[in-house]
């Protein structure tokens, strides 16, 4: 391998972000800092760029810029802090950077991810959400600049591994019957349903197996992850929704697999943890050292499987109509969901109000095309302003 690539992380001060980081420190000889990117927890973005030495640093507002600038001045660091959305997609974008980790949560990871895409860069994606709000455009983008997109969220990256290098000629073409994407059931895949009603957010935030984020953990408790996933492989490996099969698996050690017509199933295996993943992308088609400890069968003992219960986890049927549906669809159920897990985050709704939030919101919004990014924006504003208007109803 040629020279040190340069990596800009957004999203470094996240769960993703620093497991990136913890990957990337193991190979000093192979990658570098370019860019670290934060929007909160700002003495932590400080004290990692103090580690990884970045050449820039974004934050959200012009106050906390000149506040790290400060710092970073007086830690005797050269690093550059830009501002905002236009600071995010420079760093995305620029021309020494070799590979992007895509870790915002949310819609607003978009941008910046589309700007890296644009310019050609590797991108490992981690913000599942940008490409469930703008698959279409997000696919065509890659399909003109040439970038590499490798999948980081575990599931994907499980699948891309037991797909073979040509799987972009149609799963079909390459023999592949069905897509099997493994869910952990979260932490109420056996809570009476009746207790769900009064579950709190640390209860939805204490995952059974991996540590995220709070939004991807809440989404992980509702299975709404499972379904902005089966959108997301939708687009990843070019699958129909009827393609794509979730099963649940509580022990999180088979991340996914793939069934080809032959019979044969392909699974990858590893323990939860998320610098395998990462790992993989970052050095593909090489492999590396993640820090991972070796998978012990021994320990494990046995693997259980289960079909979802759409009762239990209305939101995986909502996500997967709307993967049915299409067009704009995807963007309003992802937008009224961000609401959705805000509200619930902050105790302003019960959990099962969640999925209420999101059927109301893609009951009552027509459903357009989305031929341009400013449409996925505006179908994303207009599901935000309804799910607003469903908290004022109820008075939230
Ligand atoms: P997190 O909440 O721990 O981190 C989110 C990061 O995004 C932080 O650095 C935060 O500062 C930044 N951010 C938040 N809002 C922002 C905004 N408006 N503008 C700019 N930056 C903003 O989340 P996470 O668990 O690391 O997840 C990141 C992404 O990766 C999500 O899309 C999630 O679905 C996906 N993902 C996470 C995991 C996991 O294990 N954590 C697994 C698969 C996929
Ligand atoms: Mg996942």
């Amino acid at each position: 391998m040629s020279a040190v690539q340069q990596i800009t992380v957004l999203g470094a001060t996240g769960s993703i972000g620093l497991s990136t980081l913890d990957v990337i420190a193991r190979h000093p000889e192979r990658y570098q800092v370019f860019a670290l990117t934060g929007f909160s927890r700002l003495t932590e973005l400080l004290a990692l760029c103090v580690r990884h030495v970045p050449r820039f640093a974004v934050v959200p507002e012009v106050e906390a810029a000149s506040r790290l600038q400060e710092e970073l001045r007086a830690a005797g660091l050269a690093t550059q802090v830009l501002v905002g959305e236009q600071g995010l997609c420079d760093v995305a974008s620029a021309p020494e950077v070799d590979a992007v980790m895509a870790a915002i949560v949310g819609a607003a990871g978009l941008r910046p991810t589309l700007a890296a895409v644009e310019a050609g860069k590797k991108i490992l994606l981690a913000n599942k959400e940008a490409l469930v709000m703008s698959g279409a455009l997000f696919m065509q983008a890659v399909g003109k600049s040439g970038s590499v997109l490798l999948p980081i969220d575990s599931e994907h990256n499980a699948i891309f591994q037991c797909m073979p290098t040509d799987f972009s000629r149609g799963l079909s073409q390459v023999g592949v019957r069905r897509i099997l994407l493994t869910a952990s059931g979260g932490p109420f895949r056996q809570t009476p349903l009746e207790e769900l009603e009064h579950v709190s957010p640390e209860q939805a935030c204490a995952h059974p197996n991996w540590s995220m984020g709070r939004k991807i953990s809440v989404d992980s408790a509702s299975m709404m992850n499972k379904g902005l996933e089966l959108i997301e492989a939708c687009w990843l490996f070019d699958a129909k929704p009827s393609q794509v099969e979730v099963v649940v698996h509580p022990q999180s050690v088979i991340h996914s697999l793939v069934d080809y017509v032959d019979g044969s199933v392909l699974a990858q295996l590893g323990n939860p943890d998320m610098r395998t993943p990462i790992a993989n992308a970052l050095a593909w088609p090489e492999r590396i050292d993640s820090g991972v400890a070796p998978l012990d069968l021994f320990a494990i003992a046995r693997l259980d499987f289960q079909a979802p219960d759409e009762q239990r986890f209305p939101c995986l049927r909502l996500a997967r109509q709307a993967a049915e549906v299409g067009d704009s669809a995807p963007a309003m159920l992802n937008a009224a969901n961000e609401v959705a897990v805000s509200a619930f985050l902050e105790r302003r709704i019960r959990y099962p109000e969640i999925a209420s939030i999101i059927d109301e919101v893609l009951t009552r919004e027509p459903v357009v095309a989305v031929n341009e990014l400013d449409a996925v924006f505006a179908a994303d504003a207009k599901a935000r302003v309804l799910a607003q208007q469903w908290l004022q109803r109820n008075g939230r």
